[in-house]
């Protein structure tokens, strides 16, 4: 969601006649675009802000913004005005279209500008994006999240949840494929309740049908999926739109029932694999992704090993893994039993061994196979290497002339690591 929102700004800035460039040193403008998900990134931004101070120093003229996540928090928003005071402009996740205005405002008055929007979050049209690449794109199809889960901070900074209209978000991706995009990803923090607060009776299965039919677009990916929304028409899709990716990223979380409603997820570990195997059983060749998070409070050597049978019993090809990370406001963040950050790294680890070890032996199981990759990019190493990326989410490399980027092409997978698989193009 958060790089998406920094392609939109990069969309804005470009209007502005700026120019990305890659050196701070020659900067004019410096946005910081944050999330607020865990501490630990929290740290690296006051890190960073810290470091610009003599750049500042050197050349008055920088400007320095901070936005995204941390900045819907007044208590994060103190900080950096009383500490970072060379910070200029400070703007929530729902201001991005007024970049123009508070440039000029902070230009006019010489003042740091803050402008943060609590109450009025209706969805803004107006802003397109300035996309890495021209074959693949993100699509926010709705915004904000009702589902306040007890360790997490994002209904708090990105408000309820809105879903844009189908028509728009139709609209932008016809135009995607018009100028040559293959491949779509849906953004939402909880795809599967996308319609339910239009006036019409529309549904997130409804909108990938649409999105099926449109001219050009060959793969149709989509996060997050909430397990307790799964529904059987959205499940139904995959057996029945040839465009679908064969992956879901499904977060569980934790694989203890306990933990689950400790954590408000209101779903059980049953109704969870209920639902995997349903999915395997429309898409035998469904690829499931999670995330799983480590030490919430009052997690026991018992829990944790639940999650850790759980994780062999869906045999997940990945995860993101995540250690529970305190996060003031939020419900859990009162809770008692917070767990010592020993046990939760010597767990985080067997978690993580765990997963590699799965992750091997599903690749494994594409040796010898074609697969259809839609190519990416040339290898940052060697230039005669090319990556790409199968239906299913696996990262591949093989030789290749940059002429196929952009274009769906067979490879033979010849080798295969934990996180990557090696091929030649049939
Ligand atoms: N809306 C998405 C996820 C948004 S946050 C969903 O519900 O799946 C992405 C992931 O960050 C979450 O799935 C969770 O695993 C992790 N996360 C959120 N808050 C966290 C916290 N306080 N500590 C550690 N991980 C957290
Ligand atoms: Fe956070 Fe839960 Fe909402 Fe995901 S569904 S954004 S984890 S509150």
């Amino acid at each position: 969601m958060n790089e998406h929102d920094s392609e939109k700004i990069s969309w804005i800035l470009d209007g502005m006649g700026y120019e990305i460039t890659d050196n701070r040193e020659e900067s004019d403008l410096i946005i910081f675009n944050t999330c607020a998900v865990r501490k630990s990134a929290e740290e690296r931004v006051f890190g960073q802000l810290g470091e610009l101070k003599h750049l500042k120093r050197k050349n008055p003229n920088l400007l320095l913004a901070v936005c995204g996540c941390m900045m819907q928090r007044e208590d994060i928003r103190e900080i950096v005005l009383s500490k970072f005071r060379h910070v200029d402009i400070i703007f929530g996740t729902n201001n991005i279209h007024k970049i123009p205005q508070l440039i000029s405002r902070h230009l006019e008055s010489g003042k740091t500008i803050v402008d943060i929007n609590e109450e009025n979050r209706e969805i803004e049209e107006s802003i397109d994006a300035n996309r890495k690449y021209s074959y693949k794109a993100f699509v926010n199809i709705m915004y904000g999240c009702n589902n306040f889960c007890t360790y997490c901070i994002v209904p708090y900074t990105r408000g309820r949840e809105r879903s844009r209209e189908p028509e728009n978000i139709l609209e932008e991706i016809k135009l995607l494929a018009k100028s040559g995009c293959k491949e779509i990803t849906l953004l939402g923090q909880n795809v599967n309740s996308y319609g339910k607060t239009l006036e019409r009776d529309y549904t997130f299965a409804d909108l990938l049908r649409e999105v099926n039919d449109i001219e050009g677009i060959e793969r149709i990916r989509f996060m997050t999926s909430h397990p307790k929304d799964i529904s059987d028409e959205l499940i139904e899709c995959f057996g029945s739109l040839d465009k679908l990716c064969d992956q879901l990223h499904l977060p569980i979380q934790s694989g203890s029932n306990r933990l689950l409603e400790a954590m408000n997820r209101k779903y059980t570990r049953e109704d969870y694999l209920n639902k995997v195997a349903k999915i395997k059983m429309r898409n035998p060749d469904i690829v499931i992704t999670t995330d799983l998070i480590v030490g919430f409070p009052g997690e026991t050597e018992e829990d944790f090993r639940e999650t850790l049978e759980l994780v062999k019993e869906v045999k997940y090809d990945s995860a993101f893994t995540f250690l529970y990370s305190i996060r003031e406001g939020t419900k859990a963040a009162n809770m008692e039993n917070q767990i010592p950050d020993d046990v939760k790294h010597e767990r985080f680890q067997r978690l993580m061994d765990t997963l590699n070890e799965i992750g091997l032996e599903k690749n494994e199981k594409f040796l010898g196979k074609i697969v259809e990759v839609l190519v990416e990019d040339v290898s940052k190493n060697d230039e005669s290497v090319l990556n790409g990326r199968t239906t299913s989410g696996k990262l591949v490399h093989f030789p290749g002339t940059k002429d196929l980027i952009g274009s769906i092409v067979n490879v033979k997978i010849r080798r295969v690591k934990t996180f990557t698989m090696e091929g030649t193009v049939v």
